[in-house]
């Protein structure tokens, strides 16, 4: 799918987005619906990597198997498909829609229901300093009150960025920065205070991924939240910054962790370190970001939503998977995720 405007981040220029799909059909006719975003340099995979394992590796253990033992069935692709966290995110979708088919209930209802709705951000990519206020005029024009600026290449013009389109969009509209790993200690620093008067709601993954110690410095050393998000990419690693309180809140995206079923366990351990979250994603589908969504309906401490992957595509099949109303995400409330993938 190409994107209607490229955008750019600290470490990449997005033109388009290549997601993968997946049906799984049960034998008294349901059908689940799924979708991979692979993102080479976050998830690790290709495109055409994930449609390999799911075409080649997934079915032996799918095709025959009940697909209401979603845990059981999890459990047995982790191993195989260890290095394809977009594609087990897939299955894990899927295998939640046909939950949600089976049971005739929205799955945010399933998975706990808590709100049913939630606000998103919307991401300004990198550009000049007129063009970003300019931007960020014309999405608060289209009904956000939110959103995320990213960062991370040039600190002074991150600074002037952020200054500008506060002065541009005024004090109730909240303001996200996303650094990309772009920064060093020092500078992440240095941007938090000289943005002070700008009131920036968080700074997300400020330093580069592996980079612990800097991040913890960092959250230690700004008086705004730090969010990690590369450095999230497991239970494991949510346990590791949980236990060194090294980030203030996390940044949850399906395809990193590869699905709602661990997304829910990264959050629980997030939760009882006291870290806030945020549901946030790839460059992908509506269908996913419905994902997304229910998930992040389903759980209190879930406060934050970057849902916005999906807005910028063209030609995505599944685009109405989502309501957004003045930057407010709602489901369906159709059964499941709540969507189905048109027929080619
Ligand atoms: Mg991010």
């Amino acid at each position: 799918m190409p994107l209607s405007e490229p955008y750019s981040i600290a470490y990449e220029t997005v033109t388009r987005a290549e997601n993968v799909f997946l049906r799984l059909r049960t034998d008294s006719g349901i059908v689940g619906c799924g979708c991979a975003a692979p993102d080479e340099k976050i998830t690790g995979e290709t495109a055409s990597q994930v449609l390999g394992v799911l075409q080649e590796e997934a079915p032996a253990f799918l095709v025959g198997a009940d697909p209401l033992l979603l845990t059981k069935l999890l459990e047995s692709i982790r191993a195989p498909l260890a290095a394809n966290p977009s594609a087990r995110a897939a299955v894990d979708m899927a295998l939640y829609d046909i939950l949600g088919k089976v049971a005739g209930l929205p799955l945010w209802q399933i998975l706990g229901g808590y709100r049913e709705s939630i606000r998103t951000s919307i991401t300004v990519g990198i550009q000049a300093v007129d063009a970003t206020v300019a931007k960020a005029r014309e999405l608060i024009g289209r009904g956000f009150t939110s959103l995320k600026i990213k960062g991370g290449v040039s600190l002074e013009e991150d600074v002037e960025r952020v200054l500008k389109v506060r002065e541009a969009v005024g004090p109730e509209i909240e303001l996200r920065f996303d650094a990309n790993q772009g920064f060093t200690v020092e500078q992440s620093i240095s941007f938090v205070e000289a943005t002070a008067s700008a009131q920036l709601e968080l700074l997300e993954q400020p330093v580069a991924r592996a980079q612990l110690e800097a991040l913890e410095k960092v959250t230690r050393g700004v008086s705004i939240p730090v969010m990690a998000d590369e450095s999230l990419m497991s239970l494991r690693d949510a346990f590791r910054l949980a236990r060194g309180e090294m980030v203030d809140m996390v940044n949850i995206k399906l395809m990193k962790v590869g699905g709602i079923s661990d997304a829910l366990q990264i959050n629980s351990v997030a939760l009882s370190a006291g870290l806030e979250s945020m549901v946030g994603c790839m460059d992908e589908a509506g269908l996913a970001i419905a994902a997304g969504l229910h998930f992040a309906l389903s759980r209190p401490n879930v406060y934050y939503a970057d849902l916005d992957g999906h807005l910028d595509l063209l030609n995505d099949p599944t685009r109405d998977a989502v309501i957004l109303r003045n930057g407010i995400l709602y489901p369906t409330g159709k059964p499941g995720i709540g969507f189905d993938i048109p027929e080619a």
